[in-house]
C-alpha cells in the first residue's frame, strides 16, 4: 500500500487502526471509519499549485491525496470519472432573487451519477487487494457505477437492488454485464443481505457507509469545488469585498455524499490548504428524513424511518453514514432542509428549463435551496452551489410527472396553427 495511507479512525470512538487491521467498520461500535493520510508527508512533498497545474481531467488528478496506488489506467471509463462541469445560472439566479448561483453536474460522470467517484476508487482498491468479486447493495446508481467501473477493468461484479428500482437503472446494471439480483424488499433489506453474502463468499463489499473507500472517492468532489472556487469565483481578487463562504446544497440518503464532500474539505484543512470552510446543506425528502431528524434533535442518534419518496436514490430507512452526515452540516455552519415530493418534481422542470436534465434526488437539492432561501437561511448575496447528483434519464417516469404531456396532431399546418394559437 502507498505510504501516504497510514490507517483508519473510527468516527464514533476515535480509535485508530492500521491499514491491514480492519476492512469495513469499527469492530467495537460499528462506527464509520475515516481514512487517515500522512498529512505532514503530503504537505512536505506537494503544493496546491502542483494539483492546479495537473493535466489530468478526472478525479485521478488527486491521486496524491487518495489511499490507492497509481492504477495507471489507459483511457477507459474508470479513468474519466470526476472533473464534472460547474455551470453558472445567472438567469435562474435572477428569477429567484439570488446574486450568484452555480450547479455542479454530476450526471456527466461515466455512468451518469455521483456514485462513479466512489466506485472508481473502490474498484481500484479491489484490484490492489486482489479481490475476486466486488458486490454492492444499491437503490440503482451505486450499482450502475460499480457495474460500469468493474466492467471497464474486467472485474466480476454482483449487484443487489430492490425490486422497485427504476427500469433504466436496472437496464444499466444488466448491460454492464454484472450479476444482477433484485431483492423483493427495500434497499435496507438488500443492504443487509449484501453484507451477509460478502462475508459468506469472501467478496469485496462496496456498500455505501460501510466500505471506507467510498468516502475517499466522494471527497474528490470537495477537492474539485475547492479548486474551482479558489481559482475562480472565490479568488481573493474577485471576492475582495465579500468574504462570504460558499453554501453547498446536496441531497442526502445514506449521508455518504455529504460526508465525502466534507472529508475532502477536512483533508484540505489539515493540509492548511483551505482558506474558508464552505457551509454544507443536506436536503432530504419528507418521507425519508432520518438524518435531518437527528440534526434537528440536536444529537447524533439516527432513528430509522419507513422511507417513502419519489426520489428513489435518497429513499433510505436507516442511513448508514448518518453520524458523519449530521456533523457535515453542523460543523460547517450549514443545516438540513426537508422537501416534499411535489417540490422535488417541480424542481426537475425548473432546472430543465436551463438545459440540465436532473433526476429526482438531484432536484431535491435545488428544492432545498428554494426552501432555505424562503426561510431566511440563505441570503440574496450568499454564493450558492447546487449539486446535481444524477441524470434525469435514470428515471423518466418521474420526469414525465413534472410536465404536461406532449400534444398529438394530424400532420397538417392547420393543426399546428391550432395548437400553437398562431
Ligand atoms: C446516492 C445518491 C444520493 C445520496 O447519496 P447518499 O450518500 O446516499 O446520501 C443522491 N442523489 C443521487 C442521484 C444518488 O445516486
Ligand atoms: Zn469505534
Amino acid at each position: 500500500m502507498p505510504e501516504k495511507f497510514v490507517g483508519y479512525q473510527c468516527s464514533i470512538c476515535g480509535r485508530t487502526f492500521a491499514p491491514g487491521q480492519v476492512t469495513y467498520t469499527c469492530p467495537h461500535d460499528g462506527g464509520n471509519l475515516d481514512v487517515l493520510l500522512d498529512y505532514p508527508a503530503i504537505q512536505h512533498s506537494l503544493a496546491p499549485e502542483q494539483i492546479f497545474a495537473s493535466q489530468e481531467m478526472s478525479l485521478w488528478r488527486y491521486l496524491p491525496l487518495l489511499p490507492v496506488e497509481d492504477p495507471e489506467y489507459p483511457q477507459i471509463p474508470i479513468r474519466s470519472a470526476g472533473s464534472t462541469p460547474v455551470y453558472t445560472l445567472p438567469r435562474l439566479a435572477q428569477e429567484i432573487g439570488l446574486r450568484e448561483l452555480w450547479l455542479k453536474d454530476e450526471s456527466r460522470n461515466p455512468t451518469a451519477s455521483f456514485k462513479d467517484r466512489a466506485s472508481a476508487v473502490v474498484v481500484t482498491r479491489a484490484r490492489q487487494i486482489a479481490a475476486s468479486v466486488v458486490v454492492t447493495a444499491s437503490t440503482g446508481n451505486a450499482g450502475a457505477a460499480l457495474a460500469g467501473m468493474a466492467a471497464a477493468v474486467g472485474q466480476p461484479a454482483v449487484i443487489f437492488a430492490p425490486r422497485s428500482a427504476p427500469p433504466a437503472k436496472v437496464a444499466q446494471l444488466l448491460i454492464y454485464g454484472a450479476k444482477v439480483i433484485l431483492v423483493d424488499g427495500s434497499y435496507d433489506d438488500a443492504f443487509d443481505l449484501t453484507i451477509q453474502a460478502s462475508q459468506e463468499f469472501g467478496w469485496y463489499c462496496r456498500n455505501t457507509g460501510y466500505n471506507p473507500f467510498t468516502l475517499e472517492g466522494k471527497k474528490t468532489a470537495g477537492f474539485e469545488i475547492w479548486e474551482w472556487w479558489t481559482l475562480g469565483p472565490g479568488s481573493l481578487f474577485q471576492r475582495s469585498l465579500n468574504h462570504k463562504p460558499l453554501s453547498i446544497f446536496v441531497s442526502v440518503g445514506d449521508g455518504n455524499i455529504i460526508s465525502g464532500i466534507h472529508k475532502g474539505f477536512r483533508d484540505l484543512e489539515r493540509l492548511g490548504w483551505l482558506e474558508q470552510m464552505p457551509r454544507l446543506f443536506g436536503v432530504q425528502a419528507e418521507g425519508s428524513a432520518a438524518v435531518a431528524n437527528a440534526f434537528f434533535n440536536g444529537g447524533e442518534t439516527i432513528k430509522p424511518v419507513t422511507a417513502n419518496t419519489v426520489a428513489d436514490s435518497i429513499s433510505v430507512d436507516l442511513p448508514r453514514d448518518g453520524v458523519r452526515a449530521v456533523r457535515a452540516a453542523r460543523q460547517t455552519g450549514g443545516s438540513y432542509i426537508i422537501v416534499s415530493d411535489q417540490e422535488i418534481i417541480q424542481a426537475i422542470a425548473a432546472i430543465g428549463k436551463y438545459g440540465i436534465f436532473i433526476e429526482p434526488a438531484g432536484a431535491a437539492a435545488y428544492a432545498g435551496l428554494l426552501n432555505a432561501f424562503r426561510s431566511g437561511q440563505i441570503n440574496a448575496d450568499d454564493p450558492v452551489l447546487v449539486i446535481n447528483t444524477g441524470s434525469g434519464l435514470k428515471d423518466v417516469r418521474a420526469a414525465m410527472s413534472a410536465v404536461k404531456e406532449a400534444v398529438v396532431i394530424s400532420p397538417t399546418l392547420a393543426e399546428v396553427r391550432k395548437v400553437l394559437n398562431l
